[in-house]
């Protein structure tokens, strides 16, 4: 298959930082949409994979799934976009069609969906690579439409941040008498209080920093409270309708799953592994609470949050970075210094 040799920003081992290497994207087959990548967001993903924290990463890895551009070319089978189109591309590019899952608009759930980095590439011998990059070659099915009125560097981020926990708080049923508490203000937590805040629901944030109180509420928490203070702790008990919990690392649910109400959930999406320490049932089963995991989201569903986010005016809270700081961005991502989301702008690149 021929090839279209591109500019990109990736790396060759765990323990190896960023740097600038040539990828290849394919050529525009008939269903393919080429699209120009204005924006790149910066996620804790990229992260965990490009230092292999899942032990799955194949290398080179060029990360990168909250991708925004311009369409710069289009197959002769392309019916929903033409070029100059503001478009976007989330965590997946690809999957099979026609298993349940897809038949459902879950092809996240899909057992051979194919992710935007680091996933089986489908027409090229190697993995697929991610929006650190110039350009990318997607079939039309996995692009998505950016509403105009939206700032297209803050819209970014809604490609994982936002679908990753708007697709639990739809799940879920938050709406105006819901009780919704999220876990760890970073790119995910202030979407999620930005969203479950739209939703109409009562928002509380448990983080581990002070700090962070203010921003907290500009972003439309109601109240926070500091997980490590045992007494603001015991004033939530038997509280939430649904926590979504986006710490990326093992840490200890029992705490939050103590202020669920009955019937409650607690969702995790920051953290993937082994839980330590366990979990204890006693109150999953005194008061029928729940524990839960969700992945991203469909692509119907992203795009219902995209329309969602151009109704309500509701992007990112984004620090723009050049491609070259994307190892610092890192090393800040881990200090949790982040507000609330890097996003790259990737003309530094061109
Ligand atoms: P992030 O911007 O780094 O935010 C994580 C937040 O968690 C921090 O700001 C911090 O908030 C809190 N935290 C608590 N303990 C921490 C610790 N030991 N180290 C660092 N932060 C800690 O990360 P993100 O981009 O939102 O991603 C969060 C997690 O979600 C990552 O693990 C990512 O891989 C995962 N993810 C999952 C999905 C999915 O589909 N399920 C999709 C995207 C990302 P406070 O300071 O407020 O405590
Ligand atoms: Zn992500």
């Amino acid at each position: 298959m021929k090839t279209k040799n591109v500019k990109a920003y990736g790396t060759p081992a765990p323990d190896a930082i960023l740097s600038q290497m040539d990828i290849d994207r394919r050529s525009i087959q008939p269903k393919d949409v080429e699209i120009d990548i204005l924006f790149c967001g910066v996620c804790h993903s990229d992260l965990h994979f490009a230092r292999n924290d899942w032990g799955m990463t194949q290398y080179p890895v060029v990360p990168g799934h909250e991708i925004v551009g311009r369409v710069t070319n289009v197959g002769p089978g392309v019916s929903k976009y033409k070029v100059g189109d503001l478009v976007a591309v989330g965590c997946l590019v690809d999957s099979c069609k026609s298993c349940n899952n897809c038949k459902n608009d879950l092809e996240q759930y899909c057992p051979t969906w194919v992710a935007t980095y680091g996933g089986p590439d489908k027409y090229l011998d190697t993995t697929t690579h991610g929006g650190y990059s110039e350009s990318v070659v997607v079939t039309e099915d996995f692009v998505l439409s950016v509403p105009k009125n939206l700032d297209p560097a803050g819209v970014a981020p809604v490609l994982c941040a936002g679908i990753t926990t708007w697709s639990p708080l739809r799940h879920w049923n938050v709406g105006k008498d819901s009780k919704v508490a999220v876990v760890g203000l970073g790119g995910l937590g202030h979407m999620a209080i930005k969203l479950a805040d739209a939703l109409g629901a009562h928002v509380t944030l448990f983080s581990r920093s002070p700090n962070k109180t203010q921003d907290a509420l500009k972003l439309g928490a109601d109240q926070v409270i500091i997980s490590t203070d045992e007494q603001q702790m015991e004033s939530v008990q038997n509280n939430f309708d649904v926590i979504i919990d986006t710490v990326p690392y093992a840490h200890d649910l029992n705490p939050y799953l103590n202020t669920l109400a009955t019937n409650g959930t607690l969702v995790v999406v920051g953290y993937l592994g082994p839980l330590d320490p366990m979990l204890m049932t006693v109150p999953m089963i005194m008061g029928r609470k729940a524990v839960a995991g969700s992945l991203i989201g469909g692509i119907a569903e992203t795009q219902e949050l995209l329309d969602f986010c151009g109704k309500h005016n509701i992007t990112s809270d984004i620090e723009l970075i050049k491609m070259q700081d994307i190892n610092t961005a890192y090393e800040r991502m881990l200090k949790s210094d982040v507000h609330y989301r890097f996003v790259i702008d990737m003309a530094s690149l061109k």
